[in-house]
Order: C-alpha cells, then sequence, then structure tokens
C-alpha cells in the first residue's frame, strides 16, 4: 500500500537540501527541513489521539508550521480542515462541530474564547501563533522526526474544505488525494512549472488558492516559494524581483498597477502571473500588459473541484475569459431547468466533471444528490458560455441572476457597461424585490480615486445603450465594494442592504 498524494508532492524531496520556503525575515527552509517538521508534527498528532481518517480543524495565521501540519495530516492520512482567518468563534462553531474534529488547532489569542467549543464538541485544544509558537508546537517539539506514510487510496479524504459561503452557507466538500493530486498533475503540465521556478505566495492558506493550487503546484515541480503572511504592497513589490512566478486574486493584481513602483523593469524577468478566484476584469488585464507586457494568466476553479478550465499558456491569454478545460476535464453548458446541453455561443449552467471532481459534501447527501449527478457531472452554480473556439467565460453565479418582468438580467452585462463609464472605477450589480417587476436592478458604483460620478451622465447612457428592462432603476455611490480576503464581491450583503430601495 501507499499514500499517492503523499508519494508524489512530499516523499521526492526527502532528505534534499533544496530552498523551498524563502520567509520574510530572510530565513530559507530547506525541502529536508520542512519534511522533518511534517514529520514532528505527524508524530505530534498521533500523541493527542488523531487517527487516520480523522479531521483536525485549523484556524491559525499563515506559517511554515501551519503547512508542515498540511503535509503531517497527508503523510499520517488524516483530513486537513483549514479554516478562514477571518471567522468568529460562532462561526467556528458551526465548523467545528459540523466536521466532528477530534483536534482543533487555533491561534493562541483565541483559545480562551475557543475552549467553550472543543469542550462542547469533543475535539482536543491546541494552539499555533503566525511565529510558530504554541501548545501545538510544544508537543511538536518533543517529537521524533521519523514517521512512515500511512496507507491511502486514492479516494481516501485528504481535506475537508468548505465552501467560500459567498451564496449561502459554507459547505464541506470532501476532497479525496485523486481529486488534489490529479489537479496538481494538471497545473504542473499546463502552466510548465519545474523545480527552477520561485513562486511569490502571498494567498491565505486557508482557501483552495493558496493551499492547493499554489502548495501543491510547487510540492509537485519541486521548485521554491517566497511564502509571506499576506499580501502587503511594499513586501511583494520587495520580493518581486527574486520570483519567477506569481499566483494571486484580481485585487492583488489591481493594488500592484495603483503603485507607480510596479514598472515593466521591476517584472520583465517574471516568467508568468496568474489569477483566480474572482472575476478579472479586462481592463486589469489591459491594463497590466499595458504596464508590464505581461498578459495574465486567468483560471476558474472551485472549491469543490479546485482548477476547472485555463487560459492557455502558449496561445492567446483572452481577457474576460477562463480559457479552456484543464485536461482530464470536461464542461458543458446546460439549461439551467431541464439540465439538456446548450448549442455553442448560449449562456447555461456550467457543468464540470472529472477527476478534479470531490466527492461529496460532508453530512450534505441531498444537497450532494442535488448537485453531483450520477453521471460524475457537478452542477456549478456558475453560469457561463463557451465560444466556437472553446474558451469559456464565466457570466456570472445562478443565483445572482436577475429576473425583471420575466427577462433575464446578468449582471456582468451591466457591470461591464457601468465600468466604461467615465470616472467609474468598479461597480457591481445586483437584483432588488420590486412591486410590479418581481426584481428589478439596483447599481453600485465605486469611483476611480479623486473622480465625481455624474450619474445623470451614466442614466442617459444606459437609456441609449441598455434595453429598457436592463437598466439600473437605483444608483449607489459606495468608496469600495464589500469583499472577502479572496476578493468576492459579497453580493448577498449587498442585495440584503439594498432589499427595500423599490418598497
Ligand atoms: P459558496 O459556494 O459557499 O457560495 P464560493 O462559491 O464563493 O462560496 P469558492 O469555492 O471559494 O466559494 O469559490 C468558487 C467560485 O468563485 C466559483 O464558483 C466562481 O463563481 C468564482 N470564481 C473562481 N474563479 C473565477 C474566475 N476566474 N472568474 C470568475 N469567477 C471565478
Ligand atoms: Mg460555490
Amino acid at each position: 500500500m501507499t499514500n499517492p498524494l503523499y508519494d508524489a508532492l512530499f516523499a521526492p524531496h526527502e532528505g534534499k537540501d533544496t530552498a523551498f520556503l524563502h520567509l520574510a525575515d530572510g530565513r530559507v527552509l530547506s525541502h529536508a527541513d520542512f519534511l522533518a517538521m511534517a514529520d514532528r508534527t505527524a508524530n505530534a498528532l498521533g500523541t493527542l489521539g488523531v487517527k487516520p481518517g480523522d479531521r483536525v480543524a485549523v484556524h491559525v495565521e499563515k506559517s511554515p508550521e501551519a503547512l508542515a501540519l498540511y503535509a503531517a495530516c497527508v503523510k499520517a492520512g488524516v483530513v486537513f480542515l483549514p479554516l478562514n482567518t477571518a471567522y468568529t468563534p460562532k462561526e467556528l462553531d458551526y465548523f467545528v462541530g459540523d466536521s466532528g474534529a477530534a483536534l482543533f488547532v487555533c491561534d493562541p489569542g483565541e483559545a480562551e474564547a475557543l475552549a467553550p467549543i472543543a469542550a462542547a464538541t469533543g475535539a482536543v485544544l491546541k494552539t499555533l501563533a503566525g511565529d510558530g509558537s504554541g501548545s501545538l508546537s510544544d508537543v511538536v517539539a518533543t517529537q521524533s522526526a521519523a514517521f512512515a506514510p500511512v496507507p491511502r487510496g486514492e479516494d481516501d479524504l485528504a481535506a475537508l474544505l468548505y465552501t467560500s459561503g459567498t451564496t449561502g452557507r459554507s459547505k464541506g466538500a470532501m476532497l479525496t488525494q485523486k481529486n488534489l493530486l490529479s489537479n496538481a498533475q494538471a497545473l504542473v503540465d499546463c502552466w510548465r512549472f519545474t523545480a527552477d521556478d520561485v513562486l511569490l505566495h502571498a494567498l491565505p492558506i486557508f482557501h483552495s488558492h493558496g493551499l492547493f493550487v499554489a502548495t501543491n503546484v510547487m510540492l509537485l515541480a519541486g521548485g521554491a516559494i517566497i511564502f509571506l503572511p499576506k499580501f502587503d504592497l511594499e513586501t511583494v513589490l520587495a520580493k518581486l524581483p527574486k520570483a519567477t512566478t506569481m499566483m494571486g486574486v484580481p485585487t492583488f493584481y489591481t493594488r500592484l498597477l495603483d503603485d507607480p513602483r510596479f514598472t515593466r523593469d521591476l517584472v520583465g524577468h517574471m516568467r508568468l502571473f496568474i489569477s483566480g478566484s474572482a472575476p478579472l476584469l479586462a481592463e486589469t488585464h489591459r491594463a497590466f500588459e499595458g504596464r508590464t507586457g505581461h498578459r495574465i494568466l486567468e483560471r476558474y476553479g472551485m472549491t469543490e473541484t479546485s482548477m476547472n478550465t485555463s487560459n492557455p499558456y502558449d496561445g492567446d491569454r483572452r481577457a474576460g475569459t477562463v480559457g479552456f478545460p484543464l485536461p482530464g476535464v470536461e464542461v458543458r453548458v446546460c439549461d439551467p431547468e431541464t439540465r439538456a446541453a446548450l448549442p455553442v455561443g448560449e449562456i447555461g449552467m456550467l457543468h464540470v466533471r472529472g477527476p478534479n471532481v470531490f466527492k461529496g459534501y460532508w453530512q450534505m447527501p441531498e444537497k450532494t444528490k442535488e448537485e453531483l449527478q450520477e453521471d460524475g457531472w457537478f452542477i456549478t452554480g456558475d453560469l457561463a458560455r463557451i465560444d466556437a473556439d472553446g474558451y469559456v467565460t464565466i457570466v456570472g453565479r445562478g443565483k445572482d441572476l436577475i429576473i425583471s418582468g420575466g427577462y433575464n438580467i446578468y449582471p456582468k452585462e451591466i457591470e461591464i457597461f457601468l465600468d466604461g463609464q467615465p470616472g467609474v472605477k468598479e461597480s457591481a450589480v445586483v437584483g432588488a424585490p420590486h412591486p410590479d417587476f418581481g426584481e428589478s436592478v439596483v447599481a453600485v458604483l465605486v469611483p476611480e480615486g479623486g473622480a465625481e460620478i455624474d450619474l445623470a451622465a451614466i442614466e442617459a447612457a444606459a437609456r441609449a445603450d441598455l434595453a429598457g428592462f436592463k437598466r439600473p432603476r437605483h444608483y449607489v455611490v459606495l468608496d469600495a465594494l464589500p469583499r472577502n480576503t479572496m476578493g468576492k464581491v459579497q453580493k448577498a450583503e449587498l442585495r440584503a442592504t439594498y432589499a427595500e430601495v423599490f418598497r
């Protein structure tokens, strides 16, 4: 028996003194250093009574020790369950209870507040701080750095990852060894990662993007990671000269573009910039190319499936699209009601099938049955179009679709129009209940730095360019859109805030 994920990602680096993690303070951890940390941590899991198949819930700052905990879980056959650092004790209560975690690792500063939760669910509570200290580390420090991998099959769970909760309550996605490994292999191949790559990593490691896409790809390729605790503009500008590649959410790229020190010279040596987790505006894509000469490679994925599609490494990286299905992954666009496949170019519900598709939602058999069909097709909840060249464009989420007077309105179409108006930096369009039309359109606008938005001019432009039923009936100007840590616009929050504007 083997442990496929361990064997592919970690075992090849045993004993190697090649650089793995370059830390913000200049320290470098070799692959061997990191694997020794992981082995000690795996032994500590055993000491704490964690058995193969158990869940370990982790609510900690980003650190090499936290990443070693992930590696330890893989090696020990334990299910890793990272949690968004923004979650409050009330939210954590749900995740720890729902997952039935055997061990709950939290930040020392919140241990007191979380102790009752651990006590109520029967989880052992240990702490880990961003600097690597804590009661978990005290146990780890006493352990031996030898640990034999626990045998696993490719359909065994490697992680339980909760979705971001953008459209409702987060769901626990059960991800198998095969799910994670097949995706890492496809991405290394498509994006041409090698042992020579140095990835600038400023993403959180509680989400699929920073944990699986970034880390697993680098482990498989054998390269090094510049491992930063968060996206800090000064640090990122200082570290970019040492990187060959960067993965980010769109807000990373807009923040870099907002700084005049982000120049063509600074990143002339870079091989690749990748974006995902939220839509990258075509305008950002173009501005980035204008400034740096690099065409950002946008890809699309989700917690349940890891990555599904990517723009090509060699071919045309088309702004506003998410490219083609990854090798081994199939996509189709279907009628949301009948689920029948739609002709090329039509907008419908995106379905995905492949080795990347998760095993189901944790303890939600009904939800799993609704969204994961028996023939393997997963209903993503995203509306998309596939053009004649095979490029996939994400039009928005099914739940954000506005139905006004019986007509379907795709918010993205209105947002693209609004973003193009003078003085508008970005926009978000949501539906609000309307007494006559069922729903009508609310436009939330963010002005460009220093600009005044002329609403009368925008309304006139909308009258000229948009069909009557699509025109916003209510405008709001905000300094910034509400976003979560992954840069996702929180449309549910906007809908709640403006629910009464037409009543
Ligand atoms: P929940 O499922 O709990 O409502 P969520 O869908 O935001 O939350 P994630 O799994 O983190 O949770 O995000 C996946 C979603 O992010 C996708 O379904 C899609 O809507 C969006 N997304 C990811 N990458 C892109 C992209 N490149 N362009 C557009 N949307 C993207
Ligand atoms: Mg989702």
